[in-house]
């Protein structure tokens, strides 16, 4: 399609992330992607700084990823999974039971990471009920979390972030803890966990589970906090029978220098969920994984079964790009990279905390985040670094970076330096 058409059309008839139809937004046309380049059907090339919102860790069009999804076209891209099962939900399935932490050893496939936080939640309500605790229906979370925009994942959500006001009434309204105040690398004090102590001794009769980003909260905050935070949730929810579910959609994977972010603090939750880097960015897929006698009790309540099922569920063609994307994982030396990738952004982006308007500047793992004290002009400045050849996308006071896994040190020196200029041109020095 002709260029100009396309972004004609686009403006006028297609709906993009968080857009108004009535004042949109510009985007970019894009041709193709190869390995951390996206090429712009205006011939620009941008080296990819989001990995697709966490997706995409081994870069674009990955010969490996490209051939699973080949051989598995030729035998078939869906079956429906209600009395059938295959190889690529099998395979998939051998190797998560393989990384993940000790003890989850069910697996619910779902479609996209909404729909898995959903899952999670139906879960734990489930188990509640079949043990008879029927009270124990809401749910706790974090402030500033962010766990998707489905309407139960959108309600365990920021409640100002995520608006929350727009939707009372029809929103279900759960109980939020303050973000954990000792952040990652500090030295633990028992009273960060305080606020979550005194929600449990008060409410726990009415909370079927607490949800949250283990050690990472993305989108909502990209904020980094003390493992040990988990592990007093862990003995708390243990000892007032609430659930404890991690959301490692953005976290897993490797993206934080551990498979799974929980492992920071060798604990298991009781149900996690899975998602965007499950496939390696390729298809939507997503998990809830949880342990047998909590999917054993569920099935041994009133329904019987758990109350869920997807027509796409554990979709072949996006079960056999996750399995591979997962071999690929292993086998890439992830550990060196994503430790060699922290380095280069730490040093990188140090520069920006010279800025006036910069507040902060943090690194984990492969993710860089630079900290505005104003939320950032994103129409401004997303034309400043796709001048510079990167692609990033702010979002409120948050510049942040989370490259593929692939990037090598050039590029992200290209990176860093071109979003520290862009900030520079914005604010001045
Ligand atoms: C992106 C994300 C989700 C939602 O996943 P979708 O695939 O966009 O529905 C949930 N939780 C976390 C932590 C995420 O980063």
């Amino acid at each position: 399609m002709n260029t100009e058409t396309l972004l004609a059309l686009d403006s006028a008839h297609i709906w993009h992330p968080y857009s108004s139809t009535a004042d949109p937004a510009p985007v970019y046309p894009v041709a193709r992607a190869e390995g951390v380049r996206i090429h712009l059907k205006t011939g620009q090339t941008l080296i990819d700084g989001m990995s697709s919102w966490w997706a995409a860790v081994h870069g674009y069009n990955h010969p490996r990823l490209n051939a699973a999804a080949t051989r598995q076209l030729e035998k078939m891209s869906h079956v429906m999974f209600g009395g059938f099962t295959h190889d690529a939900a099998g395979e998939l399935t051998e190797l998560l039971l393989n990384i993940l932490p000790e003890g989850l050893d069910t697996v619910f496939y779902a479609d996209s990471g909404s729909v898995a936080v959903e899952v999670a939640m139906k879960m734990a309500v489930q188990y509640q009920h079949a043990l008879n605790r029927k009270g124990q229906h809401k749910f706790a979370a974090i402030r500033a979390g962010y766990h998707g925009d489905t309407w139960h994942a959108m309600s365990v959500c920021d409640p100002v972030t995520g608006m929350h006001g727009l939707f009372s009434g029809s929103l279900p309204v759960q109980f939020f803890l303050p973000q954990p105040s000792v952040k990652f690398g500090e030295a633990w004090r028992e009273e960060a966990a305080a606020p979550l102590a005194d929600l449990l001794e008060k409410h726990a009769h009415e909370i079927a589970a607490l949800i949250l980003e283990p050690v990472v909260q993305g989108a909502g905050g990209m904020y980094f906090y003390s493992p040990e935070y988990l592990k007093t949730a862990r003995e708390l929810c243990d000892r007032h029978g609430v659930l404890l579910v991690f959301d490692e959609i953005a976290t897993g994977f490797g993206r934080t220098g551990k498979l799974f972010a929980c492992e920071h603090a060798h604990v298991v939750p009781d149900i996690m969920c899975l998602g965007k880097a499950l496939t390696g960015g390729y298809l939507t897929l997503s998990a809830a994984v949880t342990h047998k006698h909590i999917a054993d009790t569920i099935s041994g309540g009133a329904a019987g079964c758990f109350m869920h099922g997807p027509t796409f569920m554990a979709n072949p063609l996006a079960c056999a790009v996750a399995a591979e994307s997962v071999r690929l994982l292993l086998d890439s030396g992830w550990q060196e990279n994503v430790a060699r990738i922290e380095q280069q952004l730490s040093d990188g982006l140090a520069p920006a905390a010279a800025i006036s308007a910069v507040k902060e500047v943090r690194t984990l793992g492969a993710i860089g985040v630079v900290e505005m004290r104003e939320p950032v002009n994103l129409r401004r400045l997303q034309p400043k670094f796709v001048k510079r050849g990167i692609w990033l996308r702010p979002f409120g006071k948050l510049v942040y970076t989370m490259p593929p896994f692939i990037m090598q040190d050039y590029d992200l020196e290209t990176l860093s330096d071109g979003l520290i200029g862009a900030l520079a041109e914005e604010y001045g020095a």
